[in-house]
Parts: C-alpha cells; structure tokens; sequence
C-alpha cells in the first residue's frame, strides 16, 4: 500500500501547523494542535477544534472530553495505535466557540493531506462540527452509528465525546456507536451497515 504522495509527511504536516499563519486563530493560540497517530491508523477519528488543555499541551483530546474517548476506546477494544486523532481545525478559537467558516478553510488542506497519507479505512467524525464541515451535516441523532460512502471513502458518524461529559445517555449511546465501529475494523470487506449518500 502506498504510504506517501510525493514527499508528504505526518511530520512535515505537523511543522507547518505549527507555524501557520493562515487564519486569525493563530493570533490567539498557545500552541497549534496538528494531531497525532500513526500513520497506519485504520480509524481517523476527527473533532471540531482543540480546547483549553489541547492548546497548553499542543496535543489533541487531552482535556475532559479526551479523558471519555479514550475510556471508551479501550472499553470497545480499539487501541490507540489504530487510530488518528485531529479536528477539523488545528488552533483553538477564543473561548472554544465554534470554528467560523474562513477558519476551517484555511486549515482544510492540512487535513486533506493528513487523510491522503493516512488513508483510513473509516473516518470517524465526532459531532456537529466535523459533520457540516466534512459532510455537509444534517441530523447526528438520525445518523449516528451508520457507515456511510462518499467518493470512496468511508465515514462514521457519532456525538462529539463533549456532549457526553454530563449526560448519561449520549455516553452509552456513543459506546455503542464506537462497539460498531470496532467491530467495523475487524473484518473484512464489506459492510452490512454500508449506506450511500
Ligand atoms: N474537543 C475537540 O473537538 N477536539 C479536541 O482536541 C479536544 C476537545
Ligand atoms: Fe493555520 Fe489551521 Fe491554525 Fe488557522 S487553525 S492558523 S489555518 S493551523
């Protein structure tokens, strides 16, 4: 399997992010958040924008929200060296409002190249924001939990594991989406649950 196109890189990726000056967020930024994984990751999991933790550290889903994803990955059984982990864009917006839409345009080409090298087998979109900026959005709660194929390439959709933080139902609800998912990877070819935008 081809790994890389021309001379592309996670790391060079990275490098970049973390000097951008493409968009007004890097003005308000402690440290840009490029993501992190391995580059044959199986599952791209991608979130809206890195929150208050993530901006001290430069990693992503360090903070509350990345406390219940990961609990939650090990719960299912998938293990952090199958997945890639980044959001929609790589700075934090002031305050953790929503990323405004010149913002995730600007950031937009770094996560092209990072899903070109990656190349998951799903990518798995976690709440509204990566769901309207990838899929052009439309209902989590009526498309949860279903794989679905758009020019090739696979995507799962679920709730944003923030969502979870106080409400016990949207935390079971996103272990069973995650326990498809899991099961998802593990076999081969194709799926039942395969739906067609
Ligand atoms: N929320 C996100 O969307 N991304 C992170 O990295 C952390 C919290
Ligand atoms: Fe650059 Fe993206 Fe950060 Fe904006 S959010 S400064 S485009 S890395």
């Amino acid at each position: 399997m081809a790994t890389q196109k021309h001379d592309d890189s996670l790391e060079k990726i990275a490098a970049e992010v973390r000097g951008c000056p493409l968009c007004k967020l890097a003005r308000t930024r402690k440290n840009a958040v490029p993501g992190e994984g391995q580059l044959s990751a199986k599952i791209m999991f991608i979130g809206e924008a890195p929150g208050k933790s993530e901006d001290e550290k430069g990693r992503p889903f360090v903070g509350a929200a990345g406390r219940i994803l990961d609990n939650l990955l090990e719960k299912v059984g998938i293990e952090r060296s199958q997945v890639f982990i980044t959001n929609v864009v790589k700075c934090r917006p002031p305050n953790n409002r929503v990323p405004e839409e010149d913002e995730a345009a600007a950031c937009r080409p770094y996560l092209e190249r990072q899903i070109a090298l990656i190349r998951p087998e799903v990518i798995s979109i976690l709440g509204r924001t990566a769901y309207s900026s990838l899929l052009g959005g439309g209902s989590i709660p009526a498309n949860r939990g279903k794989i679905v194929k758009k020019a090739g390439q696979k995507y799962f959709l679920t709730f944003h594991p923030a969502a979870a933080i106080y409400n016990k139902n949207l935390l079971s609800a996103l272990e069973t989406d995650l326990k498809k998912l899991s099961k998802e990877i593990k076999k081969e070819g194709k799926s039942s649950m395969e739906d067609y935008l």
